[in-house]
């Protein structure tokens, strides 16, 4: 039992890229793709969430699926197949937060089931958090074309949906995946690589946020990975040490 929990972690672990030995050379090319990253995940332009008028949602989780489900509150709802409202546990203790739905998921409806949703399971896994007991959303419910970066007024319109998600789990930590997802929680646009390693709060709510890289960067630079377990172990830390 023991030695298959520890040869799962392993595994885990080996998907975070930890415990891989890095060869000089591939080192130099790791830090030649960590230059590229900084100019694209961390210190690209800020998209914040610009401050528009969009009506507050109340109500509880039986209103909020069905207006996410049909919403057509941005131009976005044209080329969706599903509306990805979001998974789990609705009463988890942590939260889950990444940009938006991609293809797979805009297709099946669920987020982060793609080779980014892998790799997030298993990030989750590592600090011992199975998927299903965390609630996993995004900031934006419908998949941008292409894949493209959040537009302000995307954001903005669904930001609503997410507050109010935030507000009904009433989670004990958020974990923000990503710079979009970081600076739209705490309406704040510094380069992610400030925003990861300290406890941040989300305005107004006051639930603790831990920001780390988002999957789908660490699959485009995996030497980044080791940075980003440190996150998840400080985010573990933090949890612990919450009053319950
Ligand atoms: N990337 C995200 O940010 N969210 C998803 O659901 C999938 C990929």
């Amino acid at each position: 039992m023991q030695i298959e929990r520890e040869r799962r972690r392993a595994r885990y672990l080996a998907a975070l890229g930890i415990e891989r030995w890095v060869s000089r050379s591939s080192a130099v090319v790791a830090q030649a793709q960590v230059q590229v990253s900084l100019e694209t995940e961390a210190a690209a332009p800020a998209v914040r969430a610009p401050i528009i008028e969009s009506p507050v949602i109340a109500g509880d989780w039986q209103a909020l699926v069905p207006q996410v489900m049909g919403c057509r509150r941005c131009a976005l709802h044209a080329g969706r197949t599903h509306a990805v409202f979001g998974v789990g546990n609705r009463e988890a203790e942590w939260m889950v937060v990444g940009e938006a739905p991609g293809s797979e998921e805009d297709k099946l409806g669920e987020p982060f089931v793609g080779a980014a949703g892998q790799l997030l399971t298993a990030m989750l896994a590592a600090i011992h958090l199975p998927r299903e007991q965390a609630f996993i959303t995004n900031v934006l419910k419908c998949r941008p074309p292409e894949n493209r970066d959040p537009r302000p007024d995307e954001i903005a319109q669904c930001r609503p949906y997410l507050q109010r998600q935030i507000e009904l789990v009433k989670p004990k930590l958020i974990l923000a995946f990503g710079r979009i997802a970081a600076h739209n929680l705490l309406g704040l646009d510094q380069p992610l690589s400030r925003l990861r390693g300290q406890l941040h709060h989300v305005p107004d709510l006051g639930m603790p946020v831990v920001v780390t890289y988002h999957p789908a960067y660490l699959l485009r630079v995996p030497a980044d990975k080791r940075k980003a377990w440190e996150d998840l172990k400080f985010a573990r830390r933090v949890f612990e040490e919450l009053p319950s």
